[in-house]
């Protein structure tokens, strides 16, 4: 069970400051992505343990071998997927919910998806806890399901952008039939490391652009 720091203490202010300055440093330029990650208490999503470190530039463990990945990370996707304000988006992978919630701080409508039952639990809880929604300028829509991400949520689609956070071979076509016409999907492709990849659908086709190299836990069949 997770046991979270609910307090925002100035030392942690002072230092999410600190980080936004290291990743724009590493190149992110969006200043509503800055302003995400220099708002949401990181902290939150880890548990106690791990508070005093939410805000160095690293990912951390989270319940079920998983992890909460880098914050350079977290922006860097979040960038590929820009704009999200009003658009529907499907996140595999919801693991701590930080990147869902730094999504829906941008504005979008966020539906994610976790495989692992525990922690679809626990993030869901976290995400509805009033505590948290006091760092929001609107009230976040963030919608979470418990189930296998390679199957989608077909219910919802078609999604305006779809982004995985878990280190996949190949997209399924499933993946892609949920995308909309002019969507984007955003994924780390590869196995033992993986090549940020940015799927661009037009008039049905994908066009695909390939960016740095990152390094996830694997995405995995079924759920548990
Ligand atoms: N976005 C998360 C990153 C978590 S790590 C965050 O901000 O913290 C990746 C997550 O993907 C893990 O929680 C893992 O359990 C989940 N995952 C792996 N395979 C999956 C699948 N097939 N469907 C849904 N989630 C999956």
């Amino acid at each position: 069970m997770i046991i979270r720091e609910w307090e925002d203490k100035p030392h942690y202010r002072g230092a999410r400051e600190q980080l936004v300055k290291e990743i724009e440093n590493q190149g992110i330029k969006d200043p509503n992505v800055l302003e995400a990650i220099k708002t949401l208490p990181r902290h939150f999503f880890v548990n106690i343990s791990y508070a005093d470190r939410a805000y160095e530039n690293r990912p951390l463990p989270i319940d079920k071998d998983q992890t909460i990945s880098q914050p350079y990370t977290v922006a860097f996707q979040t960038e590929l997927l820009m704009p999200v304000k009003g658009k529907k988006v499907l996140e595999i992978g919801t693991g701590s919910g930080y990147q869902a919630a730094v999504l829906a701080f941008l504005g979008a409508e966020v539906h994610t998806i976790e495989r692992h039952k525990e922690l679809y639990v626990e993030t869901s809880e976290l995400l509805q806890q009033e505590k948290l929604l006091e760092f929001f300028p609107v009230h976040p829509k963030i919608y979470c399901y418990y189930g296998d991400g390679y199957k989608g949520i077909p219910d919802e689609a078609p999604f305006d952008r779809i982004i995985i956070t878990a280190a996949i071979k190949e997209i399924p076509q499933t993946l892609f039939d949920q995308l909309g016409e002019n969507g984007l999907l955003v994924a780390p492709v590869g196995d033992n490391y993986q090549i940020m990849t940015k799927f661009t659908k037009k008039k049905g086709k994908i066009k695909e652009e390939t960016f740095g190299t990152f390094l996830f836990v694997p995405m995995i069949k079924g759920t548990e």
